[in-house]
Order: structure tokens, then C-alpha cells, then sequence
């Protein structure tokens, strides 16, 4: 057979070739805007041309802080098509994260929303950009004290088009993501030409997402988390329509959009999906064109597979993946010969995460070896695969999650009969609010630092709309006084708001295991019925 690398500009040139007419609509300030895949691919070798005149080489990071919508989608390809890698940024995290990621990837050149400006602005001290390219509707630059700043367009339309480099070794980084880790900094997961086109075609196969021409795609889930589920890249190579819902979209404008672009694939968390089921209450829109939502990232509860599916007709996918896995590994569909059970029996089988999509291989690791798939063992998720990451970038903690040629994953899961493993718990100590991390381990440290606190552990505790929520159990000193609002007012400086605990708890003694460790299991069953209790 021949050696051909795979490589990602040959995606983008396949959509410009066969589908020049298919469309990318995209939910910007005005409205929505609509390239056809000529359009995107023009724009593209444009920045491709542009981002070289301005130094870019091969190897080196260029960094986007956007949205979802087209320009960032021209980013996902005009960066790895000269060679260099493109770094998402997770526009929630906290600031100095974001100031480490910058200055851990080496971007070299930001791409940054306009309204986004302000968050980077806060950490223009701390990070060493030789360039910031705002993307902006507006014809004028907005005011800014980055420098020096390039209007996205103007570099646009100065620049020739270029064709791609296409002569990379098919293993050379392409794009790379930070994930949260249960403490401390984040860490960086490259990805490499060839896992991406691979896993590209994954969520084409029947089985999987079934990704195709025909399909009209909604990524809810952002570009800078895990590449939107790698969706951008797969459906420009299959000429996909996609539909981009931009900044600060509302359940409202989901379902409108949906309804009026005719959606046929919707992906995104949880959270998402629960605020687009209320909307739907109103009885307003007419979804009939959607023909899979893909729900991943945290749990999908069964109740709103059920809700979906019964009430409203659409199909519900269950998928299951991580930053490090491109993320699509899992996913939970019925096998032929499962269809006579009893429906309930099917939302059973379906809210569990699935089975393995083909190309990647698992082992379930329990305290005696492998686990038996009888549904009840349980055991820690490992994962190997051409499209699962073998490190993280330049980062020590590699070696406790990556190990005899297998990925740790933390999460602990039962496996069935039929091979779907269902994730019970997770060995990494973190919380997932509305598809986003927050560490249980940095807030702890915050609140053990005040000087009125003895011990804090905080837990994560099942929460109707964000999946988990944080909650912290303070034990106060002996001799000292705080108060709730004096522990907020202490904490606020340091994390995001969202990170904030729900809830602080005041507890005399918090629950340890013989070796003096929080036993948090306990912990989280004592405030397990939190959020109905206080409804
Ligand atoms: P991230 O790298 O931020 O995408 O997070 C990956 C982690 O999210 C996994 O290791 C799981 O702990 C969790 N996760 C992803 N999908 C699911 C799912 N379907 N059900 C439960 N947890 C999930």
C-alpha cells in the first residue's frame, strides 16, 4: 500500500472540491452570517498566508480564544495547513491558567473574539504573544492595550491565498488542548495529524455518530474544548453542512436555530441539553428535522433520554470521551439483537456510556487484574488507540496517567455482558459543572489557608441542572470564629465564580478513611439529597 500521511489539509481541500456550495452558518452579532465551503476554503489560505507573513513556521502554536462560528473554523484549519499547531484555549478557565497555558504552549500568536478582549487584556503582564489577531464583525479595531493587534479581516484581505503544506509526517502535531488536572496547572494534550483524521473518520461510521453529507451539524459543545468532539474537522472533510451557534447562546436560540436551519446532529453536554428540554415545554418549535442529538461529557440521565425520545421524538445518543481520546471512544447504541427488550429495559442499556467505537481497545483494571464483564466489578477505564494521546505535553504528571502503553483514564466503571461499560465513579478527585472542571483540591488548599479553618473537603454533589456542583464541609479552629460570607469573600478573588462552592457546610469533624484521607464517598451520601432537599 502506499505511505501517504494523513493530513489535514487534504480535509478542507476535499470540501472545497466536491461540496464548493455546502454552507457553514454561523450565529454572529448581527445575525447569522453564511460561507459556502469555497468561501471557508479562500479565507482559510488566506490566513494561512497571512499567519506565515507575520512569522508563523512549522511547529510553532498559534492560540484561538473564540467561539464557535466560521472564523474559528478557517483557525482549525489555517493553522495546522502551514504546519503549525493549533491551541485552543478554554475561555473559562481561571486567568492564571489561561496565562499558564499561553506561556506552557509558547503560542507565539493569539486569535481572539472581540469580546473576549477583556479577559486576555487581564493577563497581557504575564504572557509573551508576538501577536494578537482580533476577529470582530466590526470594520474598526476595538479599543484595546494588547499590541500590536491585527483586524482578523484586513489580514484577509491583504493576503493571497497559499496552498497547504502537505508534505508533514503524518505523526507531526496538529492541535493541542489543555484538560483540567485535579490540582495545580493544567495539561497539555497534543494532537497529531493523523489522530485527527483518523478519529474523523470514526465519527462517520455507521455505529458512531454516522456523520455524513447529508446531515445538517449543530457542535453546542465549544471549540476549545476537546476540538467540539472533533465534529469542525469531520464534517468540512464530508462536506457537511454545519451551523455554528457563536457567543452566548440561550436554550431559546438553540432551538430556533435548530428549527430554522434544520438541524439533523446536535452535540453537546448535558447541561445543554436539560435547558433545551424546558424550552422545548413551550411547545413552540418544530424539531422534526433532528435526527440524533449526541450527549456527552458528563452523564446523560435517563430521564432525559426518556424525555427526548418519548415526548418529543428525537433520537438520543449517549457518547462518552475525554480530551486525551480526540474524545470520541464510547458510545451507546443498541445492538440488532437488543431491540425486543422492554423500552425501559433499553434506557437502561442506552444511559449507560457504551461500548467501544472500532478502532480502540480497553481494559478495565480492578483490584485483582482485568474485571468480568458481569456488570457489577469495578474498575479504572484504560484506553489505547491510534487517536488517544501517549503523554501530556512537557508535563512530569505523564507518567500517572500514561503507563505500559495504556491510558489511565480515573474513571472507575462496571462493564455488562454486551461489553458497555458504565461509569460509576472517578479515582480523580474533580467536579464537572456544566461540562467544565473544577478541582476539589484547589479549593480545599484556598480554604485551609484562611486562618480561621482547621479542615475543608469539597465534594461533588448531583445538581438538576449542571450535572455536579461543589459543596465544601469546613471544620473551623479551636478558638476561632468565621463566617460563610467571610469564607466567600475569600475565596472570590482566587477562582472563577462558577467555581465557587453552592454551599459551605459547617461539620465538627469531616469523615476520614484509617490513613487520616477524606473518605469523600461518605461525605457525598451525606449530602447526596442536597440540591432536592433545598428546592
Ligand atoms: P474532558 O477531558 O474535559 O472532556 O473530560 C473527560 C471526562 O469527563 C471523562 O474522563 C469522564 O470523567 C467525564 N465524562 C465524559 N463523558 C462522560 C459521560 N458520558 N458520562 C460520564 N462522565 C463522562
Amino acid at each position: 500500500m502506499m505511505n501517504v500521511p494523513l493530513n489535514i489539509a487534504t480535509m478542507l481541500e476535499r470540501a472545497e472540491r466536491f461540496f464548493p456550495k455546502k454552507q457553514v452558518i454561523s450565529r454572529m452579532k448581527n445575525g447569522l452570517v453564511r460561507h459556502t465551503y469555497q468561501e471557508i476554503g479562500e479565507r482559510t489560505r488566506k490566513l494561512a498566508s497571512a499567519l506565515r507573513t507575520l512569522g508563523v513556521n512549522t511547529g510553532d502554536r498559534v492560540g484561538t480564544f473564540a467561539w464557535n462560528h466560521h472564523r474559528h473554523l478557517e483557525a482549525y484549519f489555517a493553522i495546522p495547513g502551514i504546519g503549525a499547531v493549533l491551541h485552543t484555549i478554554n475561555i473559562r478557565l481561571s486567568p492564571q491558567h489561561i496565562a499558564y497555558i499561553i506561556n506552557h504552549a509558547n503560542d507565539r500568536v493569539l486569535l481572539i473574539d472581540d469580546d473576549l478582549l477583556p479577559i486576555i487584556e487581564r493577563v497581557q503582564d504575564e504572557i509573551n504573544v508576538e501577536a494578537f489577531i482580533i476577529m470582530t464583525d466590526d470594520p474598526m479595531l476595538p479599543e484595546t492595550t494588547l499590541a500590536p493587534v491585527y483586524h482578523y479581516e484586513e489580514l484577509l484581505q491583504q493576503a493571497e491565498p497559499i496552498s497547504f503544506v502537505k508534505d508533514l509526517d503524518e505523526h507531526h502535531p496538529a492541535g493541542m488542548c489543555y484538560t483540567s488536572a485535579t490540582t495545580g496547572n493544567p495539561k497539555g494534550v497534543l494532537y497529531s495529524h493523523r489522530g485527527i483524521v483518523l478519529h474523523s473518520m470514526a465519527l462517520g461510521l455507521a455505529d458512531s455518530a454516522a456523520l455524513s453529507e447529508s446531515d445538517v451539524a449543530l457542535p453546542v459543545v465549544p471549540m476549545f474544548h476537546a476540538n467540539a468532539w472533533g465534529l469542525p474537522f469531520a464534517a468540512v472533510w464530508f462536506g457537511t453542512t454545519l451551523v455554528m451557534p457563536g457567543a452566548a447562546f440561550t436554550p431559546k436560540i438553540l432551538a430556533e436555530l435548530m428549527e430554522q436551519e434544520k438541524v439533523t446532529l446536535a452535540a453537546g453536554v448535558p447541561t445543554v441539553w436539560l435547558g433545551l428540554l424546558n424550552e422545548l415545554e413551550k411547545g413552540l418549535y418544530d424539531l422534526r428535522s433532528v435526527t440524533r442529538i449526541l450527549c456527552g461529557g458528563s452523564a446523560a440521565p435517563k430521564g432525559m433520554i426518556r424525555a427526548f425520545e418519548e415526548k418529543y421524538g428525537i433520537p438520543f445518543v449517549h457518547a462518552y470521551g475525554m480530551t486525551e481520546t480526540s474524545p470520541l471512544v464510547v458510545l451507546s447504541r443498541l445492538k440488532s439483537y437488543q431491540q425486543h427488550v422492554s423500552n425501559e429495559e433499553k434506557l437502561d442499556i442506552r444511559a449507560k456510556q457504551g461500548f467501544l467505537v472500532p478502532g480502540v481497545e480497553m481494559k478495565v483494571i480492578g483490584k485483582d487484574g482485568e474485571v468480568a464483564w458481569d456488570g457489577t466489578e469495578m474498575g479504572e477505564l484504560c484506553l489505547r488507540g491510534p487517536w488517544i494521546a501517549d503523554e501530556y505535553y512537557n508535563d512530569e504528571r505523564s507518567k500517572d496517567a500514561f503507563r505500559d502503553g495504556w491510558l489511565y483514564t480515573g474513571d472507575v466503571v462496571t462493564v455488562d455482558e454486551e461489553g458497555f461499560i458504565k461509569i460509576v465513579d472517578r479515582t480523580k478527585d474533580v467536579i464537572k459543572s456544566g461540562g467544565e472542571w473544577i478541582s476539589s483540591v484547589d479549593l480545599e488548599n484556598a480554604l485551609m489557608a484562611h486562618e480561621a479553618v482547621f479542615e475543608a473537603a469539597v465534594v461533588a454533589v448531583p445538581h438538576p441542572q449542571w450535572q455536579e456542583r461543589p459543596i465544601a464541609c469546613v471544620v473551623v479552629k479551636e478558638g476561632k470564629s468565621v463566617t460563610k460570607e467571610e469564607l466567600y469573600d475569600f475565596l472570590r478573588p482566587q477562582f472563577a465564580k462558577w467555581w465557587l462552592p453552592d454551599e459551605i457546610v459547617f461539620m465538627n469533624e469531616i469523615p476520614k478513611t484509617s490513613v487520616g484521607k477524606f473518605l469523600k464517598m461518605k461525605l457525598r451520601e451525606q449530602l447526596r439529597d442536597y440540591f432536592t432537599n433545598v428546592q
